[in-house]
């Protein structure tokens, strides 16, 4: 995510770092550099330009006695000015009515679809909200069938009337079907076209008028930059949406529509898509959003998230097995899982602080984990949980059967070894011996 704009901003930020104080010609220097990485990052030219006079502003203004050195101070204002730009503090959806209803709006391929989903899916597990999602799209019935595979995998009700070509009506039975199944939000997916034109925003205006919403929501692809923002402004032209989701963060943007669409449509940003399941669905929080873009990674989500998927019970089951030396694949399996259902792996290196910075370049693939899965796979059970049974000729077996090599098979097993052995020094308290091995 950002890694363009982080990087450029880094090398400018870098200028003040042998300063002793803060002067009116290093400051100059320092933000020409910073308004070029936000143009290069398909910012809108006036935002950025605005955006450095008021860093310009607060930088020549500060107490000269800071503790705070140079280099520290202009990192902290482009942080808060960066935050401020992206819209101050997190904002929430409402969901006061009952029940309440989100309308959906935003081109076709913005990621609508999807998103009503990851909504729906994230109001139900998150919020214990009973959603049910209506297919408003009467001209692409594959669009009406990809929210019904939707709603199944994540166990929402799905209301549409392939019959029906009127999208006021159908969201109208929608909302009653919502009523007497006794769902408590509904969500609406409409159609989108390739671009923005008159007949689809009157018929989004219609749908609006007709079933008042409590949230209506402008769904739009990260990847377009400068194209994002103007549709944004189109929409809210005739909308007057609540907030914004920018889906597809997880992809190479350039960060230009993130940082300005708030300041064009004075709308914030509430949820940001990160990928193409599910759960890839994040609360939009300015301030964390500000630490990643200038290489500060994101902490206190990637904390939240292994929160989330933090299993207790599963945890002592494990903690148990370690301690009788019944650590097997089928665990180490479930572990993977856990670590994979918190989000792809880039994603969550780019919250390790420094870390994106550090594997820059390194190719890291979603499925980091596929040949491990597929190799455990290949294992009978008895040779999951007894791991010590594997000799060469089942290592051949297993690697044939898992389209991998015998030097996978035996790196994998080397790792699980260490891992074993790390865990059970964990569980024993010995610290110490844990970092004489590793310092071996
Ligand atoms: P709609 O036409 O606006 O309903 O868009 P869809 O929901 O059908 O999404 C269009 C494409 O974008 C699909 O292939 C989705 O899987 C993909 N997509 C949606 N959200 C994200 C996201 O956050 N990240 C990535 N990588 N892909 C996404």
């Amino acid at each position: 995510m950002f890694d363009n704009l982080s990087e450029k901003l880094d090398k400018a930020l870098h200028v003040l770092k042998g300063h002793g104080q803060i002067t009116e010609i290093n400051v100059a220097e320092t933000l020409k550099e910073v308004r070029r990485a936000l143009l290069d990052a398909d910012v809108n030219f006036k935002i950025a330009k605005d955006f450095t006079n008021r860093v310009k502003e607060k930088a020549l203004g500060q107490d000269v006695l800071t503790t705070l050195q140079p280099g520290q101070l202009m990192v902290k204002i482009v942080k808060d000015e960066l935050t401020e730009l992206m819209g101050g503090d997190a904002e929430g959806i409402d969901l006061s009515g009952n029940p309440s209803i989100i309308l959906m709006s935003g081109l076709q391929g913005s990621g609508k679809t999807t998103f009503s989903g990851k909504l729906a899916n994230f109001l139900q597990s998150k919020k214990s909200k009973k959603p049910l999602l209506v297919a408003c799209d009467v001209y692409r019935p594959a669009a009406i069938d990809q929210l019904h595979i939707v709603g199944e995998q994540i166990g929402v009700e799905v209301y549409s009337d392939r019959e029906n070509n009127d999208p006021v009506a159908i969201a109208k039975a929608g909302i009653a079907h919502a009523k007497n199944l006794g769902c408590n939000v509904v969500i609406i997916d409409t159609a989108g076209r390739l671009a923005v034109d008159e007949q689809m925003m009157a018929e989004i205006a219609n749908i609006h008028k007709a079933i008042q919403p409590q949230e209506t929501l402008f769904v739009v692809d990260a990847m377009t930059g400068q194209d994002a923002v103007n549709t944004a402004k189109a929409f809210n032209d005739v909308l007057n949406f609540d907030g914004v989701i920018l889906t597809k963060l997880d992809g190479d943007t350039r960060g230009g529509a993130a940082i300005s669409i708030k300041s064009v449509v004075n709308k914030p940003i509430k949820f940001i898509g990160t990928g193409e399941k599910m759960e890839a669905i994040d609360v939009f929080h300015p301030s964390r959003m500000a630490d990643r873009i200038l290489g500060m990674g994101d902490v206190v989500s990637l904390v939240e998230r292994a929160q989330e998927q933090f299993d207790e019970e599963q945890a002592r089951k494990i903690q148990k097995k370690i301690a009788k030396n019944k650590f097997g694949f089928d665990d180490f399996l479930s572990q993977i899982q856990q670590i994979k259902r918190m989000g792809n792996m880039k994603d969550l290196i780019g919250m390790i602080p420094g870390a994106g910075k550090a594997l820059k370049g390194l190719d890291i693939d979603d499925d980091a984990f596929k040949h491990i899965e597929a190799i455990i796979h290949s294992m009978t059970p008895t040779e999951r949980s007894t791991p010590t049974l594997l000799n060469a000729s089942r290592k051949k077996r297993i690697a044939a059967g898992s389209g991998t090599s015998i030097q996978e098979v035996n790196q994998l097993l080397k790792q699980f070894d260490q891992m074993s052995k790390m865990m059970k020094m964990m569980q024993g308290g010995g610290g110490k011996k844990m970092m004489q091995m590793m310092q071996n």
